[in-house]
């Protein structure tokens, strides 16, 4: 069973880690509100607490004070076992690295976002066949990532990332390992299949042109969002 779409806020969220010293402040007060199909773009220098906002955004990690609900849930007052159930159906992450099994072929790295979340039946196969297709994959599923191009490896991970219809799709430097033409049609995709699926697309980037690609571009400064 699929859930619905849902709204994302975030309430001031603070972010601080422990140091031998005095606490590191990386994020002092973040608020956001995205609707189904809102997409962002997540700009600041290296350090500026981008990947650590993203984190807490995916629940990877844990805010220091503030609130993360997406829809009526707050993740962190789930159970632990709730919490890994909630990241694995309600969102989908791309990194700048695709982290895919270099064991599994194409549609089988699809198919373990599913497998995360349950059984595989006959319908995933078919979703995730179709998710390759729809990615311009359907002819490599059966190849391994070190048969892949590094474009091609990262839309299979844009794949897998969407396979269980998540809510929100978090993207964290999703095109920085790729060159320019490669980069272009990557955001492209992003954009089509966040628009297509009504997941919330945020996208974590120091590219001004993927943020143009995704449109509304959010600055992180000195810990908070302008
Ligand atoms: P960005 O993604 O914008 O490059 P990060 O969110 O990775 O920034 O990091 C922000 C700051 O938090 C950096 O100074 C980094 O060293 C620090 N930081 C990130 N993760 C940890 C951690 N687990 N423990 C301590 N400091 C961390």
């Amino acid at each position: 069973m699929t859930a619905p779409p849902a709204s994302l806020v975030l309430t001031d969220v603070t972010k601080e880690y422990p140091t031998p010293t005095e606490p590191l402040c990386v994020l002092r007060g973040v608020s956001l509100s995205l609707a189904p199909g809102d997409r962002v773009a997540i700009l600041g220098p290296s350090g500026s607490g981008k990947s650590t906002l993203l984190n807490i955004i995916g629940t990877l990690d844990r805010p220091t004070a503030g609130q993360v609900r997406l829809g009526e849930v707050d993740p962190f007052a789930l159970s632990a076992a709730d919490l890994a159930q909630f990241r694995s159906r309600r969102v989908g992450f791309v990194f700048q690295d695709h982290h895919l099994l270099p064991q599994c072929t194409a549609l089988e790295n699809v198919l373990l976002a599913k497998l995360a979340a349950g059984a595989v039946d006959r319908a995933d196969v078919a979703r995730a066949e179709e998710l390759l297709a729809r990615v311009g994959l359907s002819g490599r599923r059966e190849h391994v990532p070190a048969e892949l191009s590094g474009g091609e490896r990262q839309r299979v991970a844009i794949a897998r990332a969407l396979m269980n219809r998540p809510a929100m799709l978090l993207c964290d430097e999703p095109t920085g390992n790729l060159d320019a033409p490669a980069a272009r049609a990557v955001g492209e995709l992003f954009v089509e299949l966040a628009g297509e699926t009504g997941a919330i697309l945020i996208v974590v980037t120091h590219s001004e042109s993927l943020a143009a690609q995704v449109g509304r571009s959010l600055r992180l400064v000195e810990g908070k969002l302008a």
